[in-house]
Order: structure tokens, then sequence, then C-alpha cells
């Protein structure tokens, strides 16, 4: 199975969550179109179509980001690119925290959000989408270093009220367990066991 990303972090998170899977990466010559969706749904669909188109392989693509609801669902599909084009994680992170702060007040000021991902199988049946979501809120003191983009600053419910560990401070299995890339793979692992 051909993972259709240049997303190293996705490579690693998606291998451990679906052990046994033959995961490749995409072969680099292999061009991804640029992620003109407006939706988790239809990014995943184009990567996945183009990687298919290349290699005539099962393929999975996976798009994800972060919603924020005080900012009426930012940055969503442009959670990778929010700061600008080729921004880093921290600078991204930075501008939702920015941004946040200006909005608290407007709404509950709670920095509720959640983590969406979407995956797309292409195999020789058709199209299949699977959907995964992990609740949570902002704060607005990043800490961890574990994860990428933006769990240092999110704050998973999944964990308990008690716990008060970032994203970026969970082990990798603890973040599998609960995350939206897990809960959207686990979905897909059960489709492909049937
Ligand atoms: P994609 O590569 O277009 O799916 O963009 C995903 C972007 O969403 C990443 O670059 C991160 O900014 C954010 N994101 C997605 N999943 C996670 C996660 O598990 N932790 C932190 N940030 C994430």
């Amino acid at each position: 199975m051909i993972l259709s990303t240049r997303n190293e972090h996705k490579v690693r998170e998606l291998g451990e969550i679906l052990p046994g899977s033959d995961l490749r990466a995409l072969p680099e010559e292999v061009e991804l179109p640029p992620e003109t969706g407006s939706t988790f749904e239809q990014n995943a669909l184009i990567k996945a179509r183009a990687a298919r188109a290349a290699t005539g392989e099962v393929v999975i693509a996976d798009d994800s980001g972060l919603e924020v609801d005080d900012l009426d669902g930012r940055p969503g599909v442009y959670s990778a690119r929010y700061a600008g084009e080729g921004a880093t994680d921290g600078e991204n992170l930075e501008k939702v925290l920015a941004d946040l702060r200006e909005t608290s007040g407007a709404a509950d000021g709670s920095g509720t959000a959640r983590y969406v991902c979407s995956i797309a199988l292409i195999d020789d049946s058709g199209e299949h989408l699977f959907r995964g979501t992990c609740e949570g809120r902002l704060i607005q003191e990043p800490r961890g270093d574990g994860g990428f983009g933006y769990d240092p600053a999110f704050l998973p419910d999944a964990t308990g009220p008690d716990d008060g560990r970032t994203m970026a401070e969970l082990s990798p299995e603890e973040k599998n367990s609960i995350s939206h890339r897990g809960a959207a793979a686990s979905l897909l692992a059960r489709h492909l066991a049937n």
C-alpha cells in the first residue's frame, strides 16, 4: 500500500497505527498536486488519486488539520500553511494563538478545538473515505516536544480533566490511541480486515 504524502511524521504515525500493513512512501518522482479542496475529504482524494494514477497500486492519502471554534473552524484545510506558504509549525501555532487572543471574549474564550483527519483509500473496488476527530482545547503556553504541528498547545479531552498534558507531552502510543489519525486509521484497518 502506498501512502501519498511527503510528511515523514505521518508515515511514522500511520505505520505505527497500521502494523502489519506494507506501507510504502510515495516514490520521489511522483509529483503531488496542490491541495485545492475546501474540505479534508476533497484534499485526501486529490492526493490519493494522484498516487493511484502514477502507480496503479492500492493507495491511501490523508488530509488533516485543526479546527478552532472561536476562529470559525480556521485554520482547517490551511493548517499546514496558516502563517503563509512554507511557514514552520512554530509560526503556524503562534498565529493561531495570536488570532485566538484577539477573538477570546467574542465567544466563550475556552479555545475549544478539534483535530480532524480524513483518509482516502483507492483500491480496485473504488474510492473509500474514513474520518476521525480528536476533541480538545488550545492553551496559550505551549509545552512538550513530542508529536508535531499544533500539539504543544493542544489539550486533548480524551486524557481526562485532571491529566493536564498537551498532545506533545503524550507518548506516541498514547497519542495514537486518542488521535484523529488513529481514529480514522482504525476505521481503515477495520475496512481492510473485511
Ligand atoms: P496536511 O499535510 O495537509 O494534512 O496538513 C496537516 C497539518 O495539520 C499539519 O501540518 C499540522 O499543522 C496540522 N496537523 C495535522 N495533524 C496533526 C497532529 O496530529 N498534530 C499536530 N498538528 C497536526
